[in-house]
């Protein structure tokens, strides 16, 4: 299977310059899969994007759960996909525990935008999965709930990729992910914290929903994956810090990169 991913926001909570919140691109022969709808989102503007969206293959709209960092984009559709038809996947209440209509319908509405989503100039058609495998435009994808003070959802596309963000570190995780050819995993903080008293608390803090890139290296280690990307990047710490966790994480596991955002991956047979 011909695919290329682009990790459209790599960072979470706040976007910079740098990094928008969390969004990413899985180009299929037949179907585009975005995986979140955070500011980057916005980043399916840019030219190089361009063809992906010419094409009328079917769009799926993946949500890993409804924190504002993950679905603030949802607001951005008209301007990036008017006319087109949307399918989106929120995580069945099974996984989150909330009804997903529901919790749509209270985030997209009057007075905090013009419209719901159902008032867009976007045929959007909410279709909740829950955990378990699903046929998606011909491919198997599959959720998972995942440890995060409102659960979120993991996200399995055939064995090409595996999207986990926002989650505590979970052996079953890498269970979930294993045997695919690219893991993408969120990653918080380096894990150098937890071997420092005076920082320990910063670790246990984290490790509450979050992933270490040391964690996240042992994960895609234990999950046989071909490549590691980390994304869900904290911006309050600088690109040294960052770097930092890239190199704690190679140690672990040597195939983990960082993305720039927007950067387009070939997901070929040599990868
Ligand atoms: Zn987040
Ligand atoms: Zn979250």
């Amino acid at each position: 299977m011909s695919a290329s991913f682009s990790l459209l926001g790599g960072g979470g909570w706040i976007p910079t310059v740098r990094r928008e919140t969390t969004c990413a691109l899985l180009s299929l022969p037949g179907a585009l899969f975005i995986f979140d709808a955070g500011t980057g989102l916005a980043r399916l503007l840019e030219a190089r994007f361009q063809t992906e969206l010419e094409g009328e293959r079917e769009i799926h709209l993946f949500l890993s759960h409804y924190h504002l960092d993950h679905v603030a984009g949802l607001v951005y559709l008209p301007g990036i996909l008017k006319g087109r038809t949307v399918f989106v996947h929120p995580p069945a209440a099974e996984i989150t525990g909330v009804d997903p209509w529901e919790t749509l319908d209270s985030l997209v509405r009057k007075p905090f935008n013009p419209t719901g989503l159902a008032g867009m100039p976007v045929d959007i058609r909410i279709e909740p999965l829950g955990e378990g495998g699903h046929s998606i435009a011909g491919v198997e994808v599959r959720a998972r709930r995942q440890i995060h003070p409102d659960p979120s959802a993991a996200w399995r596309v055939g064995d090409l990729m595996a999207f986990c963000t926002d989650t505590a570190a979970d052996q079953k995780s890498a269970a979930f992910a294993c045997g695919t050819r690219l893991l993408v995993h969120e990653a918080w903080i380096n894990g150098e914290e937890e071997s420092d008293p005076a920082t320990r608390q910063i670790a246990r803090e984290a490790y509450t929903g979050h992933t270490s890139a040391r964690q996240a290296a042992a994960l895609a280690a234990a999950a046989e994956v071909v490549q590691l990307v980390l994304c869900h990047l904290n911006p309050l710490r600088s690109d040294d810090y960052h770097s930092g966790m890239l190199l704690a994480a190679r140690e672990i596991f040597a195939e983990t990169h960082i993305l720039e955002d927007g950067e387009i991956v070939a997901l070929q047979e040599e990868l």
